[in-house]
């Protein structure tokens, strides 16, 4: 346990050094600009692997980084991040060789509570065992079952009300904001190479069947309803109806790739 106090003087000195204010700023206030939800494993430490100082990230993480409804913690943590600390990203971060989605893809019951968190990542791969059932080798499955569960909690921040609001909110105030907030990312990590990488995913495109189903705020501009409702796209391009169908590559041209992930 000594360890632990003897390196964080370490730390401590090596902080100052780089940056003498440091601890005085952070005494005062915190302004992140990222809500970081990762998993809880030791592999995976937020700051570390994006090489940023205290202050920068508003964390939660938990086994297999699940955003789960009645998480009364984590969705407290959601709360906060967006409506008082009014954080510019959500990032949901997986990565491959996570031991609780290995465990979700075993027909063993690792008892409860475990067993129970579990059982969400089960759910997931329910919602794509056709893709999932055709791959054979077991290390790709359980790497394309670490970026499908990453898939899925993006959508489940979707589907919260304070995201939903905030992005309304921040639409109709567009003039004060450079693009609708939260953006979210999906984003997976590799404790193999060390690299964070986004998904290769269109969050667009899986957003879209699920609107009619979840969407709980629209805009009062009737126009940009589709573009901006509160599962809408984060970009601010101004579009015409004629222009719908080329959303993405507008988007592309306007907020880069990643952000196209990450709408
Ligand atoms: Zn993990």
């Amino acid at each position: 346990m000594n360890e632990l106090f003897w390196q964080n003087q370490q730390w401590r000195q090596t902080e100052m050094k780089k940056d003498p204010q440091i601890f005085k700023r952070l005494a005062s206030k915190q302004n992140p600009r990222y809500l970081w939800i990762g998993c809880a494993d030791s592999r995976v430490p937020p700051e570390t692997i994006c090489g940023l100082p205290p202050g920068s990230l508003f964390v939660t993480r938990n086994i297999a980084n699940v955003v789960n409804n009645i998480d009364v913690s984590l969705v407290s943590v959601v709360q906060y991040a967006v409506m008082v600390l009014k954080v510019e990203h959500i990032v949901i971060c997986g990565h491959y060789n996570c031991g609780g989605v290995a465990a979700a893809l075993e027909l063993t019951d690792h008892s409860a509570p475990l067993e129970n968190w579990l059982r969400s990542i089960r759910d997931v791969y329910r919602l794509h065992s056709v893709e999932l059932d055709r791959i054979k080798d077991k290390n790709s499955k359980w790497r394309r079952l670490v970026e499908l569960n990453v898939v899925e909690q993006a959508v489940n921040i979707y589907k919260t009300r304070f995201v939903q609001a905030r992005r309304v909110e921040t639409y109709q105030r567009r003039s004060e904001f450079a693009f609708i907030q939260p953006r979210i990312h999906p984003v997976v990590y590799d404790p193999a190479t060390g690299e964070l990488k986004p998904l290769d995913v269109e969050m667009h495109d899986v957003l879209q069947k699920l609107r009619p189903i979840y969407n709980l705020y629209k805009a009062t501009d009737d126009d940009d309803e589709l573009l901006f409702e509160g599962m809408g796209a984060s970009s601010m391009v101004p579009f015409e109806d004629d222009d719908f169908d080329d959303l993405d590559d507008d988007i592309g041209d306007n907020i880069g790739n990643v952000t196209v992930r990450s709408l």
